[in-house]
This record gives C-alpha cells, sequence and structure tokens, in this order.
C-alpha cells in the first residue's frame, strides 16, 4: 500500500459543503471545510462532486475462459475509469464460478490487477444447469467468502431449487441473485414483445416472463425467512410487485441497470445487436417506472451488468448476436443524465444507490462507507458542470459493445481512490508502478 498522502481541495462532499479531505495509510485521517498540509499532493476539486467509492454488484469479467473479450485486470482498469472500487464478478464463466477453487482463482486475479476489490458470485447450481446446487458452503468458507449466489444468465427456473438455495444460504448471512426470466416463455426470445417487436418480426420477450419469477421468488423468499436480489429489473409490473413485497416486510432487494434506465425498444429499429440485451430494452413508460422506483428506494441499487462481447459475436445479426452491452465507464453519467439532471436523486442518494446499499447487500464490510474521518478512502469525485463524447475506440475494457458510441454525456469521472490509492488521477488511470 502506498504511503502517499493526498490533500482532496475545494470538493463538495456529497455534492454539500466545500470539504478538505487528507488521505493517508488508505484512510481519511482528516475533514475540514479548510487546511494545508505540505506533505500532501494537492488535488484540486473545485467544482467536484465527492463520493464514496462506487461499488457494483453485477459485473461480467469473462475471465477464466473468454479473455480475448475481457479480463480481471481490464475488467478493473475499465472499473476504475467509471469511478468503481469494488466489481462483483458474475459466476458464468468457463469453467464456471461454481467451486471454491474457481472463485478463489478470481478473488486472487483481482488483487494482483489491484484497481478495484474483485468480490466473486457464486453460481447457484452446478454449471448453471438449475439441477443440483453447487459447492455454496465452500465458496461461502473459501478466501473469497463469497455471499452473493447467482446463475445470472440463465434464471433459477425450478421452485424447488430456488427453495433449497434460499434455505441454504440463511446459515451464513448470503443473498441470492435472481436473473428473473421464465424460459418457457422466452424460448428464441430476441426483443421485448410489443408493437416494435411485431413491426420487425423479432421474436418477442413479454414483460410476464420477468414477473412471474419476480413474484414466485419473493413469495418464496417470505415463505422460508431468507434473503432474494432481483436482478436488473426492466418492468414497471416488477417495479409493483417489488413494491407489494417490501410493503409486507419481504426481505427482498433489486437492481435496475444504467442502460434500462434510459434506452427503450424502438432502438431495435436499427437491427444493430449493439442494442441486444438481456433482459431486453424496454418501453418509455418501463423507463419511467424505473427511475421512479430507483427513486423512491423500491429498487435499492444501480448495478452495470457491464457484459463484454468482442467484435465476431457482437457484429453478426441481430439474431445471432450475443446479448449484453458494456458499462462500466458510462454508468455514472447516465445516471447524472437520467437521475441528477433530472431532479429525481441528488448525490446523497446517488452515494447510497451506486456504493453505500450496493456493499451492503453483497456483505461487503470495507465499502460502502460514508466519507468520515477513519473510513476507508475509497473515494470517487465527479464533476457534473462538464460533458464528454463516449468514443468506443477509447475505452479501456477490452470490448467495444457501448451502446453510447458518439453521445455525449455529461458529468465527468476525473479521480478514483482505492484503499487510499490513486487509481485514476485527472481521468487519467493510474497503472501501478513496477515494484
Ligand atoms: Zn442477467
Amino acid at each position: 500500500m502506498s504511503e502517499q498522502r493526498f490533500l482532496l481541495k475545494g470538493g463538495k462532499v456529497l455534492g454539500g459543503a466545500v470539504t478538505d479531505l487528507l488521505i493517508s495509510n488508505g484512510r481519511i485521517e482528516a475533514m475540514s471545510p479548510s487546511f494545508s498540509d505540505e506533505s500532501s499532493t494537492v488535488i484540486d476539486l473545485k467544482g467536484s462532486v465527492v463520493l464514496p467509492g462506487l461499488v457494483d454488484l453485477h459485473t461480467h469479467l469473462r475471465e477464466p475462459g473468454r479473455e480475448d473479450s475481457e479480463t480481471v485486470a481490464s475488467a478493473s482498469r475499465a472499473g476504475a475509469k467509471g469511478g468503481f472500487v469494488a466489481l462483483s464478478a458474475m459466476a458464468n464463466t468457463s469453467p464456471v464460478a461454481d467451486t471454491a477453487g474457481v472463485v478463489e482463482q478470481v478473488y486472487r486475479l483481482g488483487q494482483e490487477a489491484g484497481f478495484v476489490d474483485v468480490f466473486p458470485i457464486g453460481a447457484v447450481t452446478q454449471g448453471l444447469k438449475g439441477e443440483q446446487l453447487s459447492e455454496i458452503g465452500a465458496m461461502a468458507d473459501s478466501v473469497a467468502r463469497v455471499r452473493v449466489f447467482s446463475d445470472d444468465g440463465n434464471c433459477v427456473f425450478d421452485p424447488l431449487v430456488m427453495r433449497r438455495a434460499l434455505e441454504y444460504i440463511k446459515k451464513f448471512d448470503g443473498v441470492i441473485a435472481q436473473h428473473a426470466q421464465e424460459p418457457r416463455l422466452t424460448v428464441g426470445s430476441q426483443m421485448n414483445e410489443g408493437i416494435i417487436s411485431s413491426k420487425l418480426g423479432l421474436k418477442g420477450w413479454p414483460a410476464i416472463a420477468e414477473e412471474a419469477i419476480i413474484a414466485r421468488d419473493v413469495l418464496l423468499a417470505d415463505h422460508v425467512q431468507s434473503r432474494l436480489h432481483i436482478c436488473h429489473v426492466t418492468t414497471a409490473g416488477g417495479v409493483e410487485i417489488i413494491r407489494w413485497a417490501k410493503a409486507r416486510g419481504i426481505q427482498v432487494t433489486a437492481e435496475v441497470t444504467p442502460h434500462h434506465l434510459l434506452l427503450t425498444d424502438d432502438l431495435a429499429s436499427s437491427y444493430d445487436p449493439v442494442f441486444k440485451v438481456n433482459p431486453p430494452l424496454r418501453t418509455t413508460r418501463d423507463v419511467m417506472a424505473l427511475r421512479d422506483a430507483l427513486a423512491d428506494g423500491t429498487i435499492d441499487i444501480v448495478a452495470t451488468d457491464h457484459a463484454p462481447h468482442t467484435s465476431e459475436t457482437k457484429d453478426c445479426e441481430w439474431a445471432e448476436a450475443s446479448f449484453g452491452m458494456i458499462g462500466l465507464e458510462t454508468a455514472l453519467s447516465i445516471i447524472t443524465k437520467t437521475m441528477v439532471e433530472t431532479g429525481l436523486l441528488d448525490w446523497s442518494a446517488v452515494a447510497q444507490r451506486m456504493s453505500i446499499a450496493p456493499a451492503e447487500i453483497g456483505r461487503y464490510s470495507n465499502h460502502g462507507q460514508n466519507l468520515a474521518v477513519g473510513s476507508p478512502a475509497h473515494i470517487t469525485v465527479i464533476n457534473p458542470t462538464k460533458s464528454w463524447v463516449v468514443d468506443r475506440d477509447l475505452v479501456l475494457s477490452k470490448s467495444r459493445n457501448t451502446p453510447y458510441h458518439g453521445y455525449e454525456l455529461p458529468g465527468v469521472v476525473t479521480h478514483t481512490f482505492f484503499g487510499g490509492q490513486a487509481t485514476m488521477i485527472d481521468s487519467k488511470v493510474i497503472d501501478k508502478a513496477v515494484q
């Protein structure tokens, strides 16, 4: 760990009062309206907003198995660029992260890269097949201390398997993160089922395929008194079910992706597979319901569902293309555009939804803490008065499948500090010095 001291001057903590922060030994050593410290590297943050470091609960890092599309190291750098200090590595790798051996490998790769903490997510079932439970206990007891389990990419569709998984994870305070997709209702589905899918002749993906699983699983979570997390909610109906479940005191949390807060299914009219994603882009009515749900807390967090794909698997006909889009480097700007500039969230609420609550759901105890003296120095800085134009050829991810190429987005993430170490300064990622 670097001994370097940083004095962050003139930034607004959570968008409020101007506060200087002194970082040393990995922690926030002092906070004050204004002071000087000659032994520190001074960083001028006038006009910027200082947030606790961002935590992503849903990231596809693709290693092991698809290192041509992304690696733990490349995703970690892309994460630092986007203001993240912790990523949660989804289990649908090759081999699948369904044993202690694989999750420990991913965890160690994250430590070696050193830009963020990489918290592996364990598969719920062996090989993501939805049949036999994976080595859940061994993964929880491993060095990686896995607390989040998901078959993401696949739905845990068998209600008995889902019930057993929810029961099993209770003993170590785990959570099942469900990719809610009723498989029988989505065979061959290509995009949201609606007017646009009929017009384009692409097989539809009905909202109820998502909502039926959410409804079933909140009832199961209630029945066995366990913790359930719903990945990437996309429909107004899904929001209504989660709102009902929370009102009943059911232990359910939910996430929404940045892209589902902005993009809609009419983009499929271009037949550009960069807009092909699972779950699919929905309607404007759904987007507005998701924004309101994130604002009122029905949806707890933003998660990127960063899903890198090579051009071989993405630059082809819509029907053949892989599902997914990258999102680490644009997430905070999309939230600035959809939630802050619209007045739906203030910066304190953004910190809650992109740092504090995701760390709480994942039980990442060293993350998601309020900016206070003594807290770990995980810090993200954004200048909301500046804007930038997304260029897919400049992303740090190994894959280029951003849906925002050419978009002008508000909010430039300028600095990231991970455990007191600067991983990005003035929008430039800092590669570790050779040791
Ligand atoms: Zn998913």
